[in-house]
């Protein structure tokens, strides 16, 4: 038998996690690419552990819901470049690949069209890094997909190109979580010496914090990477005080801010996991009754205008919850 490679396949995924049997997979996987890491469900079993439900693919995914929205968080409406989005005059947005280790199947960026390319073209590249580099802006945030979906060279090409002009660089990244082997001692060293770069990581439960996480976490935060959080309020995964709670614990104890619980956006087939806005806002009070203002996130939306993040409180009272909740 061939040694076990890094990612789980369909048919060890059938074995493990025999319920998806009853899943089209093909189907799911051409909408929205499957892609499960073998360290990422280490020991996961029961079918609601929060990894598998966020991982696996699921029949819901297939229906259709009167509030999708094919850009959820209105980035067409702000992207003057292929690749790029600016919501605000002192930050740019660099989309550096379609490409991710795991397809979150919640994601609110399932724009994956059959034959739709993952990366820029070289002159979509080019184009990219001039226009990021003469915005004006202070700050750039590398997202994607994954920028470690990219290579270590390639990342720090962009970097390279930005700096002086940007002196402060943010990356938006779940791969110590999900693909926690990515975050070589090299990739760090090469972050650390391209400084000031602030890593925001992307865990939404204690369950996804295993050693191998914590190891990569300390890691980066050790070699002077200002390291944080950012969680989405899904449905069955995390809507509970409780776990939100030794979420924010867990992280502040490895030195990493829980810095926003996204409320989630609205993409077609992540319906299953909508949380109504009123809840979340009782949710995040609650766990504001427990914990210190170093571990409680700041509970925000991203509404479709394009308009750029605001507290979910703020939205409710322009009357916006209703239309998304
Ligand atoms: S890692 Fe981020 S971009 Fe990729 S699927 Fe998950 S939420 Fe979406």
């Amino acid at each position: 038998m061939p040694p076990a490679g890094p990612f789980v396949g369909r048919p060890e995924a059938l074995a493990r996690w025999p319920w998806l049997e009853q899943v089209d997979w093909e189907g799911l996987d051409a909408a929205f690419p499957v892609r499960i890491p073998r360290d990422y469900v280490e020991g996961a079993t029961d079918p609601d552990d929060p990894r598998l439900l966020t991982v696996l693919p699921d029949a819901r995914e297939a229906l259709a819901a009167p509030d999708d929205r094919e850009d959820p968080v209105g980035d067409a409406l702000m992207s003057p470049v292929p690749w790029g989005v600016q919501k605000h005059a002192d930050r740019v947005l660099l989309l550096l690949t379609k490409r991710c280790h795991l397809y979150c199947r919640y994601c609110f960026r399932r724009n994956h069209e059959p034959g739709d390319a993952q990366d820029p073209s070289s002159e979509e590249w080019a184009r990219l890094l001039a226009w990021a580099a003469s915005s004006g802006a202070r700050e750039a945030i590398l997202s994607g997909g994954d920028p470690l979906a990219i290579s270590d060279d390639r990342l720090y090409e962009v970097i390279d190109a930005l700096r002086p002009s940007i002196p402060v660089i943010r990356i938006h990244t779940r791969a110590p979580i999900t693909y926690a082997r990515r975050i070589t001692p090299e990739l760090v060293a090469g972050l650390a010496a391209r400084g000031p770069i602030w890593v925001l990581v992307h865990a939404n439960h204690p369950g996804e914090l295993t050693p191998a996480v914590e190891d990569a976490l300390r890691r980066m935060v050790d070699a002077g990477l200002p390291v944080l959080n950012q969680a989405v309020l899904l449905a069955g995964v995390n809507d509970d005080v409780d776990v939100l709670a030794q979420l924010s614990e867990r992280l502040v104890s490895l030195r990493v801010f829980p810095y926003y619980l996204h409320h989630p956006d609205h993409a077609a087939g992540n319906a299953h996991f909508r949380v109504d806005p009123a809840r979340g806002l009782a949710l995040h009070r609650a766990l504001r009754s427990r914990t210190s203002g170093i571990g409680l996130p700041a509970y925000v939306v991203d509404p479709p205008d394009g308009s750029g993040k605001i507290p979910v409180e703020e939205w409710m009272a322009r009357g916006a919850g209703g239309t998304r909740g």
